[in-house]
């Protein structure tokens, strides 16, 4: 956990989210700016700076994460008609919250390529 974390501030209940799924060791709130009708943000609560660090220190927590992301996908009725997973990693992924989250955007079409 680091205080100048925003998203260790979110799991730590002193920055507020909307939350919309816990477990003891992820938490799923909305994006403060969504990008789709649905743009929430999957997260370890644990620290890791980005996706693989999470993956390769702790795999099963990667997969919660990614678990839950499906949890939030069909909690908000997108899983039939799909949606997209991101996991923006370093500068050129364009991060710019240090600390490992998938978006899960939906409830419109998506594009490729991204952008
Ligand atoms: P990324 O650019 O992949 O690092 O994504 C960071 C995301 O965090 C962006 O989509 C932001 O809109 C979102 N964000 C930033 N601050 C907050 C906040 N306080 N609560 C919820 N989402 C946030
Ligand atoms: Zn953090």
């Amino acid at each position: 956990m680091s205080s100048d974390c925003l998203f260790c501030n979110i799991v730590e209940r002193s920055v507020p989210a909307t939350i919309v799924h816990e477990t003891g060791s992820v938490l799923a709130f909305r994006d403060i700016n969504p990008q789709a009708p649905t743009h929430v943000l999957v997260i370890p609560k644990a620290h890791h700076a980005d996706a693989a660090s999470m993956a390769a220190s702790d795999p099963a927590l990667a997969g919660e994460v990614l678990d839950i992301a499906g949890t939030v996908a069909a909690a908000d009725g997108i899983d039939a008609a799909g949606y997209r997973l991101v996991f923006n990693t370093g500068k050129d992924g364009q991060q710019t919250v240090l600390h490992a989250h998938c978006h899960v955007l939906g409830g419109r079409g998506m594009e490729w390529p991204p952008g």
